[in-house]
């Protein structure tokens, strides 16, 4: 690398010699002797050669001082996950425009496209799945009479005061949707006659509303609850309806795995389930907090409600019969723990499949080389078409862009700037492990998918490992405060009395013994009463 300028001193010809200093961040020139005599043309060639290596180097150097930059001037915003998970959960909503929460009801927030993009995309995969199974997608009135709402009159009582009403200002005529069967049951018994109206597998997406006096959180516990999803279905023998709930499960696991979560699942104790159902299955997951959320329910009715809302068919024995029934929700609960269980104290990590940008493209430049970076830049994105990829050209530093791609959870970062450009080797942070890997220009199209496919493996481990480390099993009562405590889940031998449940619950404040294991163990002993059962409950704090 000789080059430039030219002194003429005894006879010598001495040229100038670009000499980078990397560690030291420094570019330099130094005279040297080259000895030849070179012609014009030769000259002007190499004259021009080191002025676009010395800019090139001097670039580099930039982009060095950038990144290092871009590390000390995080602003230091968010709280720690652990510390104080709360705090850290709605700054993170707000902060990375998943919601707007200013809206002045309280407990009523606005969907900003960031998160609603997440929101459908959950959504698009549950609207496909449950076609796939020959579950059809139907919408019913947001409002519902007082007359459909009173035949489940248990139901009722709880609903009537905490739900929202609406009619004229004088007169308040109907409930507003506070979940979906009152509007649907009364329909389904005009719908349903003989056998051949049934199976009938229904689901809508809506927002449902409840007037909740518990302590609300954005996505967690709302007033309008939504995007949500009711499936709903009507058998004419008990052991269709059980096949459907295992249809239901298997539907519900796939997208848990879409989302990268490990949730645990419960049969909820008999006393919490339904007055008259079968049984149910929930979903729970562990909160950074030491809490367990219930996250979606898989519900046997039986005929519970058919009996209520008075839904029968015409069977094979001209016998009239009631249906068996079954039901099953969720909604934006996965998109929580989503938020909660992969995020960081830098912000959102998300996976790929949900991820509105999968992969941003930094430029890094100056004025001089602008064009060039900027215009490779669209070249990769270009590349990259089958993915969602954004440029980020934005008038801010490139710090606040590296910082905006972190709370954003966005899952790939590709930093281009001078070295890159001139390396062909572009540097890529994944931001699951926040780390940067190198992939040469060349096998970018090829390497993408599997990175990402990576990042996606990668995030379902970690949440099934954190999972599994935090199910302790003990066979020591006074051990179980001390697990729950720790922000783990404690797993017992229980034998389904609620006499002992009602002990385990008074062994410490807030705890909940929110479910038993879906698979029978070996026998073992009660931890309260020591009676032999194959049964084992989960105890842990809930929300
Ligand atoms: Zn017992």
């Amino acid at each position: 690398m000789v080059f430039t300028e030219i002194k003429q001193k005894n006879e010598k010809k001495y040229y100038y010699r670009v000499k980078s200093v990397r560690n030291k961040e420094k570019v330099e020139k130094q005279r040297v002797y080259l000895g030849a005599n070179l012609s014009k043309e030769e000259l002007k060639k190499r004259e021009e050669a080191a002025d676009k290596e010395l800019l090139g180097i001097k670039q580099e150097i930039q982009q060095e001082k950038i990144y290092k930059e871009s590390k000390e001037e995080l602003p230091e915003q968010l709280n720690a996950k652990k510390e104080n998970f709360p705090e850290w959960m709605s700054q993170i909503l707000q902060l990375a425009g998943i919601i707007d929460n200013r809206y002045n009801i309280k407990s009523m927030f606005v969907w900003m496209p960031y998160g609603y993009d997440m929101m459908l995309r959950i959504k698009q995969f549950w609207d496909s799945e449950f076609k796939k199974n020959g579950i059809k997608e139907m919408y019913f009135p947001l409002m519902v009479p007082e007359e459909y709402a009173e035949q489940n009159d248990s139901w009722w009582q709880g609903f009537k005061n905490e739900g929202f009403w609406a009619g004229t200002k004088n007169k308040q005529e109907f409930i507003i949707r506070p979940t979906g069967e009152p509007a649907m049951y009364p329909m389904f018994s005009l719908w349903i006659r003989g056998l051949k109206d049934l199976p009938l597998k229904i689901y809508e997406t809506v927002f449902s509303y409840r007037y909740e006096t518990k302590q609300t959180r954005p996505l967690i516990r709302d007033r309008e609850i939504g995007p949500w999803y009711e499936i709903h279905t009507c058998h004419a023998t008990k052991e269709e309806a059980e096949q459907e709930i295992i249809i239901h499960k298997k539907i519900n696991d796939k997208i848990w795995e879409y989302i990268a979560i490990q949730p645990l699942i419960v049969n909820k104790p008999k006393w919490e389930v339904f007055p008259g159902a079968e049984g149910a299955f929930e979903y729970y997951t562990l909160m950074p907090n030491g809490k367990v959320l219930e996250n979606g329910s898989l519900n046997n009715l039986g005929q519970a409600y058919a009996k209520k809302f008075n839904i029968k068919f015409e069977d094979k024995d001209g016998k009239e019969k009631y249906v068996w029934q079954t039901c099953t929700g969720n909604g934006e609960r996965y998109l929580a723990a989503v938020i909660s269980i992969h995020g960081d104290d830098s912000g959102l990590v998300l996976p790929p499949n949900i991820a509105p940008i999968q992969i941003i493209i930094i430029p890094i430049y100056s004025e001089k080389n602008k064009k060039k970076i900027i215009e490779k830049a669209y070249e990769l994105k270009n590349k990259l078409k089958d993915f969602r990829v954004e440029i980020d050209l934005k008038e801010e530093s490139v710090g606040s862009k590296f910082y905006d791609s972190e709370l954003k959870g966005i899952p790939i970062r590709i930093e281009f700037g001078e070295r890159e450009f001139k390396s062909k080797n572009l540097t890529l942070l994944l931001r699951n492990i926040k780390k940067k890997i190198s992939v040469e220009e060349k096998d970018l199209e090829e390497e993408i998918p599997n990175i990402l496919k990576k990042i996606q493996e990668e995030l379902l481990t970690n949440s099934k490992n954190e999972l599994k480390s935090s199910i302790i099993e003990t066979s020591e009562e006074k051990e179980i405060v001390k697990i729950v405590n720790k922000g783990k889940i404690a797993k017992v031998y229980w034998c389904e009395s609620g006499s002992c449940y009602d002990k385990i619950l008074k062994l410490g404040e807030g705890l909940d013994l929110f479910g038993s294991d879906i698979e029978k163990n070996k026998e073992g002993k009660c931890i309260i009463c020591g009676k032999k059962t194959a049964n084992k409950g989960y105890v842990a704090n809930s929300y």
